[in-house]
């Protein structure tokens, strides 16, 4: 079964061999007038102008590409899409300017979302969570990363990444997963965090390897949640056990979350708003990604985004992700972060781009089969109704995707799921 893309106005392509920082990242292989050709679930033939004739066959789907914007299938490198209930009982406490750490302290925040998460049965959550990946997948999102952490005991957890599992093979998303048992203290172990983080790093752990349920390990580092120490050992006990690892860190206190990440060679350290030069530096130098956020910064009303431009000349790589979740930012559109990375980050539009495809690829380790438009990688396309680069971000709060191809089938048609 072959699919043709024709005459695409602005096709982005998004390749290359490596993660892209510095300079790089304002290139994002930009091709006029090009066309893609689609065999199977992979990407047969690429390039401009008329060079797609040669590849029309009898039976064959074509599309035509004018007045559109083609990218690769967006990835979601940081989400939290799997949970019970939400907060919007929250509103007021925001506007009347309590602080996360203080809804947190107060029993609200993480902890409400685990008491719902806990109570849901695994049907619930995956019933809960494929309607929010449905909304990722009409806005142009393929791939997402999935990080457990509403259950906060060793049952819950598991029961989460198993949503996961699921998810990945019921839904048209690919699912990413990630271990997150130390995303808060839980109520009960208020008093004895020491308890709570030896059952993490001696039953979950190895309960998470040993049911091979997560690819990655996350960790909150941040005042008020795990400290650097604890941070490192959690960390370094999933690495033993061949998970790979990433850091919430530097979200609003400067810990030195962002040191520790170079420290130990992190495939990515998230948030960063707060995150010191010596910490960028240690990033920098070590290949770690940082995950920026810029709806959350928006949500908590920071007045304060991560300093992206410095993390750009410093040459760390920057992928941008949604933070999907209950509290801080509860949205499924990577577009609606685009817009703010833009405004709020003051990134470049291709900047943006890479940030979302090819570097967030590397950031959910799939760098391989996605992220970037290029012959053999997977069909995984987005067709947005913007006639360049630059109208998608500059037209913002609506959904411009037209059609999504994931795995070489239309899954969205006119922003509806087929
Ligand atoms: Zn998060």
């Amino acid at each position: 079964m072959r699919t043709i893309i024709k005459n695409i106005d602005c096709l982005v392509t998004c390749r290359g061999s490596h993660i892209k920082k510095g300079k790089e990242m304002g290139d994002a292989g930009i091709i006029t007038n090009g066309y893609v050709v689609i065999d199977g679930d992979s990407i047969a033939a690429m390039g401009e102008g008329e060079g797609y004739k040669e590849y029309l066959t009898p039976g064959g789907t074509v599309i035509d590409g004018t007045g559109k914007t083609v990218t690769p299938g967006l990835i979601d490198s940081h989400t939290h899409v799997v949970y019970g209930g939400s907060r919007e009982f929250e509103l007021p406490l925001k506007l009347a300017k309590v602080g996360y750490i203080d809804i947190l302290n107060a029993g609200g925040g993480i902890l409400s979302s685990v008491k719902a998460t806990r109570k849901a049965s695994m049907n619930e959550l995956v019933s809960e969570a494929a309607k929010r990946l449905d909304l990722m997948l009409t806005h142009g999102t393929t791939t997402i990363e999935s990080k457990s952490g509403y259950g906060l005991d060793t049952v819950s957890e598991i029961k989460m990444l198993k949503v996961n599992r699921e998810l990945d093979k019921s839904h048209p998303v690919d699912i990413v997963s990630t271990f997150m048992g130390a995303h808060a203290i839980p109520l009960e172990y208020k008093n004895d965090r020491e308890a709570y983080i030896r059952l993490i790093i001696e039953e979950m752990i190895p309960q998470v390897k040993k049911e091979n349920l997560a690819d990655f390990t996350d960790c909150f580092c941040e005042e008020g949640v795990f400290s650097i120490d604890e941070t490192r050992r959690i960390l370094n006990a999933a690495k033993a056990a061949g998970l790979r690892i990433k850091l919430h860190a530097d979200e609003v206190v400067s810990t030195g979350g962002a040191e520790l990440a170079g420290e130990l060679k992190a495939v990515s350290a998230e948030h960063l708003v707060a995150a010191s030069l010596k910490g960028m530096e240690a990033m920098a130098a070590n290949d770690v990604i940082a995950v920026l956020l810029p709806t959350t910064s928006f949500y908590l009303m920071l007045g304060k985004y991560a300093d992206a431009r410095k993390m750009i000349e410093l040459g760390v790589p920057v992928a941008l992700a949604t933070d999907c979740n209950p509290g801080t930012s509860p949205t499924e559109s990577l577009q609606t972060v685009m817009t703010y990375a833009c405004f709020g980050l003051r990134m470049m539009p291709e900047e943006i781009i890479n940030a979302v495809t090819l570097n967030a690829a590397y950031a959910v380790g799939r760098e391989k089969e996605i992220g970037s438009l290029e012959v053999n990688k997977k069909a995984d396309i987005v067709i947005f109704n913007a006639k360049n680069l630059n109208y998608l971000i500059y037209h913002f709060g609506v959904n411009e995707v037209d059609i999504v191809i994931k795995d070489g089938k239309i899954v969205v048609r006119s922003g509806l799921k087929c």
